[in-house]
């Protein structure tokens, strides 16, 4: 049986709670406001994604009063989930759609998965460094996201098995456009990906398939962590 102080103490706990939670919608909803439609995000279905996931479940204790800021994270192990617009922007241009099945390459913390995964039927994630990789997949089983699946692995090849993409969401920049990612995309499909030199200012890169031809529109200057190779 379980002692009569675990319980009063989940009680408590249940009851200090609340409040915060309220704290956090509140600063919640302002941020989906003053930093995501005010700089011009209008799909209704992103806009709902950022005011429902609760950001501040995705970031470190250290860094909990800035749950909400206007800026990126430290996640740990020199990584960093994206600044809250950036994700709403990179949401919006794939023009996600509910029957769609999204690829993401860099999983980080799972935010941007988990923000997909309001929208899309199926989101594949992968991320390169274990200890993240594990810490998403475990958040995002908490939360309840059952429609994320995440890999660890080197993200360049895709994800051949779950293959083809309606669209693709790379979080790490690189110095190149993946060939495999290219491949795994439909016909029809849009990628967004920050292309540069690691360390410097990046392009923010819309690629797009259709009837086999490949398009790409250069949309903004963009700071992300590299994207890695290897194991
Ligand atoms: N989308 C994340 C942002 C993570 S930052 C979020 O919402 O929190 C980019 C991530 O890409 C880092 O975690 C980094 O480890 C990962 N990454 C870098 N190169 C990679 C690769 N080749 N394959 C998979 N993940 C990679």
């Amino acid at each position: 049986m379980k002692s009569p102080c675990l319980i009063l103490g989940a009680a408590l706990l249940l009851v200090a709670a609340a409040p915060e939670d309220v704290h956090y919608d509140a600063r919640r909803e302002a941020m989906v406001k003053s930093q995501i439609a005010a700089r011009g995000v209008t799909d209704p279905a992103v806009l709902r994604a950022m005011a429902t996931v609760k950001r501040h479940l995705f970031v470190p204790e250290a860094y909990l009063a800035d749950a909400y800021g206007d800026r990126p994270l430290p996640i740990g192990y020199g990584q960093t989930i994206s600044q809250p617009y950036i994700v709403a922007y990179m949401t919006e241009i794939i023009r996600p759609r509910n029957e769609h099945r999204v690829l993401e390459i860099g999983a980080g913390s799972g935010y941007q998965a988990a923000i997909l995964a309001e929208i899309v039927q199926k989101v594949c994630t992968i991320e390169i460094i274990p200890e993240l990789g594990n810490a998403a997949r475990e958040r995002l089983r908490k939360l309840g996201c059952q429609n994320v699946e995440v890999r660890i692995a080197d993200g360049y090849d895709g994800w051949p098995e779950q293959a083809p993409f309606d669209a693709i969401v790379v979080t790490a920049a690189a110095e190149h456009v993946p060939p495999p990612l290219l491949k795994q995309l439909k016909d029809g499909g849009r990628m967004i990906i920050p292309v540069g030199s690691p360390f410097l200012v990046q392009t923010l890169t819309l690629v797009e398939k259709k009837g086999g031809r490949i398009t790409t529109n250069q949309l903004m200057p963009v700071r992300f962590v590299p994207f890695r190779r290897g194991p």
